[in-house]
């Protein structure tokens, strides 16, 4: 699905008008649109004649999701996208790990990273000899990796599961013994609700961090309570375990907004990247948000800018390019989560 359709001033201004969060990052006057328009039309017509489509997480900045992009969503939402496209170039406006998913799933295209600071604190967390090694010492375990990790990572595991899926594939891996990465707050979180679930595993995890999740703390949530009773508080399971406990509701950022449409409460604490936040000013505008939320600096680093760049003249590092050998086996194990999760 490609919008080849220009858009004018008036129309993105209308479009983008509700959000205001996170200062001057993502709030929109007539003059900014004035401004974007002439980029956003020329991304169009170039994604036209490249046969490209633009793939774009929900935490990357509200210009490029409403203005240039084809698919918005998460890691899981977005890889499913990614295999679904009959598009030859991919542009994924996020992170360099989900361009790595891409290209991996789509071996035949051209997948391309705008994003100037690509990296993630999670993905950047561990190396492919680090799971060597972990594989050596646990031999018994079943390595399950988070979608965050790099194609190379993968390739030393068996599973790689989302936020929206992690608890029902680790239920259902048939090993009661699991070793899980890179993401610690998760794991931890994992322990508690296979507890919960009644489901005995031995569950390890190793010791990486969101470093824009592991803000949030229960002190925050207190006093949004205390100032705004009616407040649902929603949470990511990249957050720490006793944030979650205090959560309405916890759940991958799609999982979120499907939560925030679907019940009755008008304000909501979110604690995710603020992406989300302007999504959802944005797509519900009768609800509200309370307190503040926290920007990832990778996911921001992707701008219109930088996307007209890569379709016009993509450097050597803009072009995701993976070790054939390392995209078979990463591909067995993203193929997993797909098998576990039918
Ligand atoms: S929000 Fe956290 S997990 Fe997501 S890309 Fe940024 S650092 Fe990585």
């Amino acid at each position: 699905m490609i919008t080849t359709n220009h858009t004018t001033a008036e129309e993105l201004y209308e479009t983008l008008k509700n959000i205001k969060v996170t200062g001057s990052v993502c709030q929109y006057s007539l003059r900014k649109c004035e401004e974007m328009t002439p980029l956003i039309n020329e991304i169009r017509d170039l994604k036209e004649k490249k046969n490209a489509v633009i793939l774009v997480h929900s935490y990357v900045n509200p210009e490029i999701i409403y203005g240039v992009g084809d698919y918005v969503g998460d890691s899981y939402g977005l890889s499913k996208n990614a295999m679904e496209t009959t598009a030859d170039t991919i542009v994924f406006a996020a992170v360099r790990f989900m361009g790595e998913t891409a290209q991996i799933l789509n071996p035949e295209k051209e997948v391309l990273i705008p994003g100037l600071e690509d990296g993630c604190s999670l993905a950047d967390a561990i190396t492919a000899e680090r799971v060597r090694a972990l594989r050596q010492e646990f031999s018994e375990y079943t390595f399950v990796c988070y979608i965050n990790t790099t194609a190379a990572v993968k390739a030393e595991c068996d599973v790689c599961v989302t936020s929206a899926n992690v608890y029902d594939i680790v239920e259902k891996i048939p090993n009661d013994k699991i070793y899980f990465l890179p993401d610690e707050l998760m794991g931890q979180n994992l322990v508690k609700e296979m507890a919960k679930r009644g489901v005995a595993k031995d569950v390890r995890y190793f010791e990486g961090k969101c470093y824009v999740h592991e803000e949030y703390d229960t002190e925050q949530i207190f006093k949004i309570r205390t100032e705004y009773p009616q407040a649902k508080v929603v949470s990511h399971p990249e957050c720490k375990p006793e944030v979650c406990d205090q959560s309405d509701f916890v759940g991958s950022t799609s999982q979120m907004l499907q939560y925030m449409e679907t019940t009755d409460a008008h304000q909501f604490l979110m604690l995710t990247e603020c992406g989300l936040s302007a999504r959802l000013q944005k797509e519900f505008p009768d609800k509200h948000l309370v307190g503040t939320c926290t920007l990832c600096r990778y996911m921001k680093s992707n701008t219109l800018e930088d996307i007209r760049r890569v379709l016009t003249n993509p450097t050597p590092r803009d072009r995701v390019v993976i070790d054939k050998e390392v995209v078979q086996r990463a591909k067995k194990c993203i193929e997993a989560m797909f098998e576990f999760s039918a």
